[in-house]
């Protein structure tokens, strides 16, 4: 049986308050195969009246006390089922991804999905281990504090990692005790929405959790309605600048994950091998549509052209293929507006006179029609070059040659982001004094793009503020109440 055959795509609805509605707005837009440009089904398209009812649903499932009153036990036992039921449906929502956004079946199936079970697994564990504290204040008083949900929390995410980076924002809100209303990016909304239908099996009050579809619009009309107490957002660094002004107009709180452009540094002394599986790995992972992706590899000098010569070998034997294929690592890019911008970096960076060592072209596969590109890799580039400057967010590596450990810091931090770094040595001092110096919410030393539910990940400078996983999540979705009581006699 074909992966087709045996999984059926509806057409999206909206998910309010507890049931599937049809857009009041009475419109749709279509979700693209990127591996074959052909349209998969059709998607509602929530107008204002939507998310308006969409938030007074919330609204008013987190005022009648149903989700946040019942005992914080029940709460993760209801957290702890959903992540049980992503499990039980994770060969189906695996391949919803992989159609939508050009995943490769192999990762949707046994990275995505597995760590969004350990999402709502994770954070089932936390809902009774979210306390106050009490506080020896001065006087005849007893002064404690309570941790309390922020309320009704909009979630607008990004294509990369669809359900995942959904269910980071999801699985600690609802914990805390919110309701939510999540907006997936447009090109990929059909695993949240098949999330929505798990939910509906289990005995979530309604309300608690809403999706609505549709572009940037539909997110800027949540974070504009009064009814929204806080959005939690992840997407370009450009889109958290105008949420924040908007936001600034209802005082809303706002987390924000954005951009990056981060350094995967590799001294001399490194395990050449290592280092070059995780150069590779930090830029050509999920095509390098990845916030962290390790698009400006620092190389010393003396290890440059070895370095370089594996890893071009690497990026030329990694053919782009159909991600429904199980032996796939490199799929198509998510979207045809992907493809576009890669092209045009492609382009700048032989304008500013970047050495284009492999890639830069598109390989012709299936029908033609695929948003497919070739692993790419410049040399000799300078670090103020655009190429080394801009989010690409596509397989593209800009390799920087630097004479020393310092250089690297230095050219390193040279940036407007800050959300991840890397280092590759084998020398203790140098790997710590790196992990202190690199202006990064997250260094990984001798390994890259890791993650675990329970390590907190977020951006310094203009990669955004807040911090996702772990149990600081769970600080973005409380607000701490001061209670005082008068024991004088
Ligand atoms: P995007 O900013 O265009 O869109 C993200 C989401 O915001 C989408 O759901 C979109 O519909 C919505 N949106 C767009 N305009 C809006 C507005 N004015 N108000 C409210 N919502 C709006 O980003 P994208 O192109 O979907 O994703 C790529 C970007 O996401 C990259 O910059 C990447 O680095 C970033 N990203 C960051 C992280 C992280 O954790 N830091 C993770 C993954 C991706």
């Amino acid at each position: 049986m074909t992966e087709e055959a045996k999984f059926q795509v509806k057409p999206g609805k909206l998910f309010i308050n507890g049931e599937w509605r049809e857009p009041l707005s009475g419109e749709s837009f279509q979700s693209i195969n990127p591996a074959t440009g052909e349209p998969i089904t059709d998607i509602a398209l929530a107008g204002d009246e939507d998310v308006d009812q969409a938030v007074r649903a919330a609204r008013q499932a987190f005022e009648s006390g149903k989700w946040r009153q019942l005992s914080a036990a029940d709460r993760g036992k209801i957290l702890w089922r959903i992540g049980d039921l992503v499990m039980q449906y994770a060969d189906e929502l695996a391949y919803l991804e992989t159609i939508d956004a050009g995943k490769p079946i192999t990762e949707s199936r046994y990275v995505d999905i597995p760590m969004v079970a350990e999402l709502f697994h994770y954070y089932a564990g936390w809902t009774t281990k979210i306390q106050g504290e009490t506080i020896p204040v001065s006087g005849p008083f007893f002064n404690y504090t309570l941790r309390e949900p922020v309320g009704v929390v909009a979630a607008i995410t990004p294509w990369n990692f669809p359900l995942l980076l959904a269910c980071w924002k999801i699985a600690p809100a609802l914990a805390a005790g919110n309701t939510v209303i999540a907006k997936p990016a447009e090109e990929t909304s059909l695993s949240l929405l098949r999330l929505a239908e798990l939910i509906q099996e289990i005995d979530l009050p309604p309300g608690v959790f809403n999706v609505v579809t549709g572009p940037g619009r539909v997110g800027a009309a949540l974070v504009r309605h009064p009814g929204v107490d806080k959005i939690a957002f992840t997407g370009e660094t450009t889109t958290g600048q105008q949420i924040m002004r908007e936001a600034a107009a209802t005082l809303k709180k706002v987390t924000l994950e954005l951009g990056g452009k981060s350094p995967n540094i590799v001294l001399a002394d490194a395990d050449l091998d290592q280092a070059t599986r995780g150069a590779f790995i930090g830029i050509f992972y999920n095509n390098g549509q990845v916030c962290t992706a390790g698009s400006r590899l620092f190389v010393e000098q003396a290890i440059h052209d070895q370095l370089l010569e594996r890893l071009t070998a690497r990026a030329q034997k990694a053919q782009p293929g159909d991600p429904l294929n199980p032996k796939t690592r490199l799929g198509p890019l998510a979207s045809q507006a992907q493809l576009e911008k890669v092209m045009r970096y492609v382009e700048i960076g032989r304008r500013e006179g970047a050495i284009l060592v492999t890639g830069g072209d598109r390989p012709s596969l299936g029908n033609g029609k695929g948003f497919y590109f070739n692993p790419t890799i410049f040399d000799r580039v300078d670090n103020k070059m655009k190429i080394a400057q801009d989010e690409i967010f596509g397989p593209v590596l800009s390799v920087i040659p630097v004479r020393d450990l310092d250089e690297a810091i230095e050219k390193a931090n040279d940036t407007i982001y800050g959300l991840a770094a890397g280092v590759w040595t084998r020398d203790i001092k140098k790997a710590h004094r790196l992990a202190r110096e690199l202006k990064a919410g997250t260094v990984w030393i001798n390994t890259y793009n890791r993650y675990d539910v329970a390590s907190p990940f977020g951006g310094y400078k203009k990669s955004g503020f807040g911090r996702e996983l772990g149990m600081h999540a769970l600080e973005y979705y409380t607000q701490v109440k001061s209670v005082w009581v008068d024991l004088s006699e």
